[in-house]
């Protein structure tokens, strides 16, 4: 469902991704870890045309970017089909919880309200708080909002779910509970690429693991080969440090 082939990316004099090569297929659950400033925001970011880059190609479901942002029309249907949770989560302070979730698919898919409406609440349901629909952000716990934040991604039937540090602006009791939501939308097929420092669940829950290291990426594996035996001695030094 997403194919990057030797993408490159510059801020300036820096260059942040180097010849990325990689392919998702449908329904699996990639994770990408990594110190810090190495570029693992950045390349999730490009999947869905938050950043430009500057050569390769990336497709995600047959639409194609191009670099430096022309894609005009793709870069649209992408922003339909893609999902995004952030580390911070980006709710719309003066809208209800459900007017949260219901907003882009009125918007944007043009749905009516009262089927936005049900979707909404099976949604806030499945993510645990459908009890919170009538309240604001601001009156939610950290947890709480970002299960709303995912329930509002999931709205938009997304065929791709794209998560950048889910849990690193959380309070440590309410990191669990994002978690199981990832965890239930994994199982039940969605497609997820996860930035995360979460290792325990890295190893849970992802099919492959990607290492990327200033810029690159180092190595690729199934979770338990890479936290296990993994081959990159940069891959090694790194997990040294984080286990
Ligand atoms: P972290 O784990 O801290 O979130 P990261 O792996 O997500 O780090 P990126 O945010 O992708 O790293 O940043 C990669 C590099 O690009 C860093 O050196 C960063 O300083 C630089 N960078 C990121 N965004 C910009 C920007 N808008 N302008 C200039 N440089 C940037
Ligand atoms: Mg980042």
């Amino acid at each position: 469902i997403v194919r990057m082939e030797k993408v490159n990316k510059h801020f300036g004099n820096l260059h942040v991704l180097k010849d990325i090569d990689l392919e998702v297929m449908p329904g699996e659950v990639v994770v990408i870890i990594g110190a810090s400033g190495s570029g693992k925001s950045t390349l999730i970011r490009c999947i869905n045309g938050l950043e430009e880059f500057q050569s390769g190609h990336i497709d995600v479901d047959g639409n194609e970017l191009t670099p430096y942002g022309k894609s005009g029309k793709a870069l649209q249907r992408i922003r339909t089909e893609v999902g995004m949770v952030f580390q911070q989560f980006n709710l719309f302070p003066h809208l209800s919880v459900r007017d949260n979730v219901t907003l882009a698919p009125m918007k944007v898919r043009g749905w009516n309200q009262e089927d936005a409406v049900e979707t909404a609440e099976r949604l806030l349901q499945r993510v645990g708080i459908a009890d919170q629909s009538e309240k604001y952000p601001t009156q939610l716990s950290g947890g709480q909002q970002q299960r709303v934040a995912l329930a509002r991604a999931l709205a938009m039937e997304p065929r791709l779910m794209l998560f950048d540090e889910p849990t690193s602006a959380l309070d440590p009791e309410m990191i669990g509970e994002v978690l199981d939501a990832m965890r239930e939308l994994a199982r039940e097929g969605m497609t997820m690429i996860i930035v995360t420092h979460e290792m325990g669940f890295a190893r849970e829950v992802a099919d492959r693991v990607i290492y990327v290291h200033k810029g690159e990426i180092a190595e690729v594996a199934p979770p338990e080969k890479i936290f296990d035996s993994p081959h990159d001695e940069r891959t090694r030094s790194f997990l040294s440090r984080v286990l």
